[in-house]
């Protein structure tokens, strides 16, 4: 059995490609790298990668990890400017020995003696976002994930039983500089263990970070649990907790995989969409409704809702 697990709707064409690999029995760390790697390259997604959103002094940092589920090595960046994959950078660090999590100045220092790609990753459209968001939040100066924060967070089996998971975004909108969510943090933002399975997270990295919300999903796993069953008690569990200890929960979405290819996926926000493709399931898109007891389902995206997705992504954008 192989298979995929990406969050949002803006993994499907990596998830796609990397599905195509695994079908041609490759190795679960190319078939993942080469998904993130999609999703960073494509400037109209705007919260990973190249045109991802910038932090509040205009420069785009980014965090991403890599995570081997046989060896369970790990590797991270954080804060890292003008490196056009951080993805890569992050998998090459999960093969050394010690220095597994570099941020800022040193990541990018080992970025250059490997020789990875120097990309200026601030775009136009990146910059009229900027421009548009100062203008609307000079008086609101509280941190909040902007409408529509994402991070792609994957989690890949392959035919062989080797499982992986990877992160990559550029965090919260307006963040300060310096600023790490939870994407690069293990057990956070990603886990996985390929004797029980994997998980992933998108949300509000202050929140999720409080509650290894990954690693619970996986230890749940472990414990005999389906995925959707570890996704539903430690989402919804530390969703509660959180509210009655602060008053509020950020947002919370997460994706998870077991080793036999199993999925599930829970969250608790209203429009939230996630790819999955595996040995039985071409590549799909599928949207996360709530009915009226609030009880989640999850709808394939019509053909429709795919359009107008790709639609607003490229429209046009004006400086106001
Ligand atoms: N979790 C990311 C962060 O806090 C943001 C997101 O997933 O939208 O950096």
């Amino acid at each position: 059995m192989y298979g995929i697990i990406a969050t949002w709707r803006m993994s499907l064409e990596g998830i796609s490609e990397a599905a195509d690999m695994l079908k041609k029995s490759a190795d679960a760390g190319d078939s993942i790298e080469t998904a993130i790697r999609a999703v960073e390259d494509f400037e109209f997604y705007k919260s990973v990668g190249y045109g991802g959103l910038p932090n509040e002094e205009m420069e785009v940092e980014l965090d991403a990890a890599f995570m081997d589920g046989d060896t369970l090595d790990v590797g991270c960046v954080g804060a890292i400017k003008d490196y056009a994959n951080p993805v890569s950078i992050a998998r090459m660090l999960s093969k050394e020995p010690v220095n597994n999590f570099l941020v800022g100045a040193g990541a990018e220092k080992y970025a250059h003696r490997h020789g990875f790609e120097r990309k200026n990753m601030l775009t136009e459209r990146a910059k009229i976002h900027y421009h548009n968001r100062v203008k609307e939040t000079t008086e609101n100066t509280e941190l909040k994930p902007y409408s529509g924060h994402d991070t792609v967070g994957m989690v890949c089996l392959d035919d062989k039983g080797h499982m992986t998971a990877a992160t990559s975004t550029s965090g919260l909108f307006m963040k300060h500089a310096g600023r790490v969510g939870d994407s690069p943090v293990s057990g956070s933002g990603f886990y996985v263990d390929s004797e029980v399975g994997g998980a992933s997270a998108t949300g509000l990295g202050e929140d999720v970070m409080k509650g290894c919300v990954s690693y619970e999903i996986v230890r749940l796993m472990k414990e005999g649990k389906t995925p959707q069953e570890a996704c539903d008690i430690a989402v919804n569990t530390f969703d509660k907790e959180l509210k009655k200890r602060r008053g509020k929960a950020g947002d919370m979405s997460l994706i998870a995989m077991n080793n036999k290819g199993e999925w599930g996926v829970t969250t608790n926000i209203e429009g939230f969409s996630f790819a999955v493709a595996t040995e039985n399931e071409e590549p799909t898109v599928y949207l996360v409704k709530f009915d009226e007891n609030h009880k989640q389902y999850f709808e394939v995206a019509s053909k429709e809702w795919m359009d107008n997705y790709m639609a607003t992504r490229t429209a046009p954008l004006v400086r106001k």
